[in-house]
């Protein structure tokens, strides 16, 4: 241990003590980690080498699957983050990674690993991180509980109960008769008795300055209507990841006192089958007065936040407008299991997007919205729109092309296609089974990069 003096900076004293009097190298973790342990009343782990290079993403996977490993194996335990990397930045995100990766399916609640900091870290290092942790995990238990015990009413309830927690949050709630102009919400909500509801959250805190609007699709499950899903249908409770990410995204922010502006929206509703649901072949007049011919009744997530976007950019002035939504499967069979796909009309925004998520490991891929190559493919013979294309070829981008046209063209507009990094089926290095929370750690930052 070379670096021994770095532990100078511990207050701890019976911590410091301890570390002075390292004992024993365990056992390697992985290849190149090594684990020391040392005598306390529970154990204390420092990772002591990942590589001989700088690799963000090594470090980022080294900590948390230790951080998961421990949390699994001991009932308590302790961590040192920051003995290989001091920057703030990239020690909050190996903090957020590492305290995520504990989160248990079975109990759907984080488990017991204390994170230690070698390094004086001033407080808002750490309020952030708790906002956004906080935010994570209570976006993962609304998505994992069963989709049955959930309606529009009740989750937009809790998500106003909580915002109401962090305070300087306006909440405004839409449902069921104040939405009866948004034919595309109620044509989708059709086949289930609940009625749909959308949440408005507005955290602004800096004065005459336009925020940016952050929309989520969140349909609570999607049976596909009927065109009734095949395959995945057990996965659709995490349809309405999208929803639940931007109002979070909202409550974090403000949760963190950061001083930016932000609107988060979202729309809720079932898409079932019943003899009222809506039918492919139904011709529907959108809230912005555009008519969309149904396709499929499955690619109703669009159909949704065409609406929802039309509203967005009709009732407030926006820097950017960014929507999250579980678009489509085959944004997953195109760019695999982690990373999201992200479009829009604005290359800088997608590419910042996309750096950010790289950097913070809510990783995003830029795909192009052509109008010359793709908006004929949309093209119905009895609406001014058709909601899916004669072939699933770039299903993704086609899904990004029909929102785009209910986009103003002077805004700022980013899509992203969460489908791929909204939910895993399998336990990985991020953590265990079930939802993830993307996306509101990746919005966070860019807000935050917007304020400063
Ligand atoms: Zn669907």
């Amino acid at each position: 241990m070379e670096k021994i003096e770095d532990l100078n900076f511990l207050k701890d004293k019976e911590l410091l003590s301890n570390l002075r009097n390292i004992i024993q190298l365990k056992k390697s973790f992985e290849e190149n980690q090594g684990i020391i342990e040392v005598p306390l009343k529970h154990k204390v782990y420092v990772i002591k080498k990942v590589s001989n290079k700088r690799n963000e993403a090594l470090l980022y996977r080294a900590y948390a699957s230790l951080s998961r490993y421990l949390a699994s194996n001991y009932e308590i335990s302790e961590l040192i983050v920051d003995n290989l990397v001091t920057d703030s930045s990239t020690v909050q995100v190996i903090s957020e990674l590492a305290m995520l990766a504990t989160y248990s399916s079975k109990k759907q609640e984080l488990r017991n690993v204390i994170l230690r900091y070698l390094h004086k870290r001033d407080s808002s290092f750490l309020k952030e991180i708790d906002a956004k942790i906080d935010a994570v995990v209570k976006a993962k238990q609304m998505l994992n509980a069963s989709p049955t015990e959930k309606t529009p009413a009740r989750l937009v309830k809790k998500l106003k109960d909580d915002l109401k927690k962090v305070g300087n949050v306006n909440v405004k709630v839409l449902c069921g008769q104040e939405l009866k102009d948004w034919g595309l919400v109620n044509y989708v909500a059709r086949g289930s008795k609940r009625d749909p509801c959308v949440i408005i959250a507005s955290y602004m805190p800096v004065k005459d300055k336009k925020p940016v609007g952050i929309a989520g699709k969140g349909i609570i499950f999607d049976a596909g209507g009927y065109n009734y899903k095949l395959r995945w249908i057990e996965y659709m409770k995490y349809d309405m990841a999208g929803a639940i990410a931007s109002i979070y995204t909202v409550y974090a922010v403000a949760k963190a006192g950061l001083k930016v502006n932000v609107v988060g929206a979202a729309v809720f509703a079932e898409n079932l089958i019943s003899e009222d649901a809506y039918k492919p072949g139904d011709i529907i007049k959108s809230l912005s007065g555009k008519t969309v011919e149904v396709g499929n009744t499955d690619a109703e997530g669009r159909l949704v936040l065409a609406d929802l976007l039309w509203y967005f950019q009709e009732t407030f002035d926006l820097t950017y407008l960014i929507d999250l939504a579980t678009l489509t499967g085959a944004s997953l069979i195109a760019l695999g299991e982690e990373v999201a796909a992200v479009m829009g009309n604005d290359e800088a925004l997608a590419h910042a997007l996309q750096n950010i998520g790289l950097r913070i490991e809510e990783r995003c891929w830029h795909l192009p919205l052509w109008d010359e190559i793709y908006k004929e493919k949309l093209r119905s013979h009895f609406a001014d729109i058709k909601n899916i294309s004669p072939k699933p070829w770039g299903s993704p981008i086609i899904g990004g092309m029909f929102l785009k046209y209910f986009i103003k063209p002077n805004i700022k507009w980013a899509h992203i296609d969460i489908t791929p990094a909204a939910f895993t089926e399998t336990h990985t290095w991020k953590g265990e089974a079930g939802a993830t929370g993307y996306g509101i750690r990746l919005l966070y930052e860019f807000l935050k990069r917007g304020s400063q």
